[in-house]
């Protein structure tokens, strides 16, 4: 009797492991796809043609021609917006943004992939870093070539993204960019190229990993305060100010400057030439527009290396602030985030050298 009550009791034992070990086999993670538009979304008439429409596609089609993203993650689709890139506005961003916040604390989200064009993909992404309240994987994706074309890229970019988001490795690193088996910082990334499929590259820190079919290898953690150390908060925001870009070349006009004022530019940063350079007269419409309360920034158009005070300007004198490692898009996002409120320069100065 006693042996059969021992025998009925390991039986129950391993019936309930081998159920428990089943769920846990399972249990996916669940991942939220945001969709806004691009060539990932993107179609054309025929598959080898090179005119296309960004935005043509929804993200539910996007899911269904990759099937196989179901075996990694329960997925869930929604539509934020479906433009080119072209035609992501400060508007567009905070919804996304506002929305990531509202989904990230929930314990049945474990990750958030963006779908986003390659244009401006480097601004929403580096965006995302300043203002993501959680530690959960954002991770953004695109493609270069649309749906419809022969050897289309987004699928197994979109493949790999979710890949990288359901990764508890990828937790805790900012927001991520997967493009062609890249993992890239939102801090340092960049696009070089107009049509080529590598197009994504961070010059000054490399990669953050290699993702390969749902597998991942993290090589790197960026060093740049993001996400839950990031002092910007956009929850009560509705508005960004108006900073505008302005590109330096020889014999640069310097009334753009005073146009950019005149139309009410809060903030102005210069692409400037080299070191962030850019010619006396333009330097001195620089330095009346930090008089009239403008913040203006020196970035530099040159891709790679960072813009240092006081190299050959006198930032302290003039009020300038120097981009430090921030190439003149992303400088243009921290300016207006950093414009919400009152900063001296030193603090805003500072914000360039931790973000
Ligand atoms: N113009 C497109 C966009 O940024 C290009 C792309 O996605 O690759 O939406």
């Amino acid at each position: 009797m006693r042996k059969h009550t021992i025998r009925c009791s390991a039986l129950i034992l391993i019936i309930i492991t081998s159920v428990s070990f089943a769920a846990a086999q399972t249990k996916k993670p669940n991942i939220v796809i945001l969709a806004t538009g691009g060539t990932i979304a993107g179609a054309a008439a025929t598959g080898t043609q090179s005119g296309y429409k960004s935005g043509a596609v929804t993200i539910d089609a996007m899911i269904a021609a990759v099937p196989t993203i179901r075996d990694m993650a329960n997925v869930k689709g929604e539509q934020i917006s479906n433009v080119g890139s072209q035609d992501m506005s400060f508007d567009i961003m905070l919804k996304l943004a506002k929305r990531i916040n509202e989904l990230l604390p929930g314990n049945d989200v474990d990750g958030v992939v963006v779908t986003h064009g390659t244009d401006t993909m480097e601004e929403t992404a580096f965006f995302l870093n300043l203002v993501v309240k959680s530690d959960k994987p954002v991770v953004m994706v695109g493609s270069m070539r649309p749906s419809t074309a022969v050897s289309a890229d987004g699928p197994l970019n979109l493949y790999n993204a979710i890949g990288v988001a359901t990764d508890p490795n990828a937790k805790g690193r900012g927001v991520l960019v997967v493009m062609n088996d890249w993992i890239q910082a939102a801090h340092s990334l960049t696009k070089t190229s107009t049509t080529a499929v590598q197009t994504f590259m961070s010059p000054l820190r490399g990669l953050v990993g290699v993702a390969a079919y749902g597998k991942n290898d993290f090589y790197n953690t960026p060093v740049w305060k993001h996400t839950t150390s990031s002092e910007f908060d956009v929850s009560g925001v509705s508005k960004l100010p108006r900073v505008d870009i302005l590109f330096a070349c020889t014999d640069m006009p310097a009334d753009l400057i005073d146009a950019s004022v005149a139309n009410g530019a809060k903030g102005i940063v210069i692409a400037g030439v080299g070191n962030g350079n850019m010619n006396k007269a333009s330097l001195d419409a620089a330095a009346s527009a930090v008089k009239k309360g403008v913040v203006v920034v020196r970035s530099s158009r040159v891709p790679t290396g960072n813009v240092g005070r006081n190299v050959e300007v006198n930032d302290d004198e003039l009020g300038l602030i120097a981009s430090d490692e921030l190439n003149p898009q992303k400088a243009r996002i921290l300016l207006a985030l950093a414009l919400l409120k009152e900063r001296s320069k030193q603090e805003i100065q500072n914000l360039f050298y931790s973000y």
